[in-house]
């Protein structure tokens, strides 16, 4: 029988599974805050509960630990980039960010993507497998434990479309706010997506605090099919109107992300085209210079991003423009991932 990921069980699921096996209730929430509070990782370690009962644990269940492959610490920021191998050999990237405020930390969601979006590194090395619950918060729970950091911020913005793997993410948000676990608020929590405008209104219904990112880089639909064909399944009118639901659901703001790119989207018509689109919404437009990705040849505009943002300004939209941190360790996402999935077709990965 294949053992059971206890990381990914919510507390409910893991009391039903030990009373199946003759076990008092109680023990769930021990083990439970043994995993989500103290973060140890092995049943062996758990002192309160009987020798007899751990044999049986690490005969039913499994704990999921990260391998770090390989971090790549900053030498311009404290940014600090992890590449984890899962049990199965795929590996993903985990990036921890301070700010002024604290540690922030941008977990992936996926291995690889489907979305295919242009500028993406991760678009480029293909998808392999959703990750389950466990794997997305140990890497935070791993990360924690390598930096010796508290995190005081989540931000789904990894390797992955996070609404792609709708369960496995909600799972895992329920998981990191917990009350009786980690307690998590997820207000703290950013999710990210290109826009998959059905889960957009489910995600809206959950009402759950977090902060809804659109990737939306162009405002109008030949330009973002362009470099998003996920433009060609819901078009910017319909990922707008689930915004607009989103925003009146839940009464957050949403933000919108936008890389400038040179000879794409950058010019002062893009600029007056987003203005118009996004005018009377409750958001925050975040422009990001482009990220280098090897394969590609966009750049961030010359006239900069900063021109970019007064522009959009003037007309009275709400634009900063992102810090790029850790920009001397390949922090554009799926670059590390993609080159250890390339070094170990060439006979083993050289880390
Ligand atoms: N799939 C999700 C989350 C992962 S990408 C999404 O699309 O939002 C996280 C963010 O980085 C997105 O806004 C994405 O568009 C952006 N991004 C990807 N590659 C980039 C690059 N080369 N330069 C700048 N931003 C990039």
């Amino acid at each position: 029988m294949e053992k059971i990921d206890i990381l990914s069980l919510s507390l409910a699921e893991l009391e039903n599974i030990l009373t199946e096996y003759g076990e008092k209730k109680f023990r769930a929430k021990q083990i439970f805050q043994w995993l989500h509070v103290k973060k140890v990782f092995d049943f062996d370690k758990m002192t309160d509960i009987s020798a007899q009962l751990r044999e049986r644990l690490n005969g039913i269940f499994c704990i999921k630990r990260l391998f770090m492959q390989k971090r790549l610490a900053s030498c311009i920021d404290n940014t600090v980039k992890y590449l984890y191998r899962l049990p199965d050999e795929n590996f993903v990237e985990t990036v921890l960010m301070q700010y002024n405020y604290g540690y922030s930390i941008c977990v992936s969601t996926q291995v690889g993507c489907k979305m295919g979006c242009k500028f993406c590194a991760s678009a480029i090395a293909g998808f392999v497998r959703n990750l389950s619950p466990s794997e997305i918060l140990m890497q935070i729970y791993e990360t924690e434990k390598n930096s010796g950091m508290k995190v005081s911020g989540v931000v789904l913005m990894g390797i992955g479309e996070p609404l792609d793997n709708y369960d496995n993410v909600i799972k895992f948000l329920s998981l990191i706010s917990d009350k009786n676990g980690n307690n998590f608020s997820l207000r703290h929590v950013s999710l990210s997506t290109c826009g998959i405008v059905p889960r957009i209104y489910q995600l809206a219904e959950m009402k759950s605090g977090l902060t809804l990112s659109v990737s939306l880089h162009c405002a109008d639909n030949n330009g973002r099919s362009e470099i998003m064909p996920i433009n060609k399944t819901y078009s910017i009118e319909k990922l707008l109107e689930a915004c607009r639901y989103y925003i009146k659901t839940t009464g957050r703001r949403v933000t919108f992300e936008y890389a400038v790119i040179d000879n794409v989207n950058s010019s002062d018509g893009d600029a007056d085209k987003l203005a118009d689109l996004l005018r009377g919404m409750n958001c925050h437009v975040n422009l990001i210079p482009v990220n280098k990705v090897r394969e590609r040849n966009y750049r961030t505009a010359k006239a900069g991003v900063s021109a970019f943002a007064e522009r959009l300004g003037r007309r009275g939209i709400n634009a900063t423009v992102r810090r790029t941190l850790g920009s001397d360790i390949e922090a554009a996402c799926g670059q590390l991932r993609r080159d250890a999935v390339e070094q170990s077709k060439n006979g083993g990965a050289d880390f």
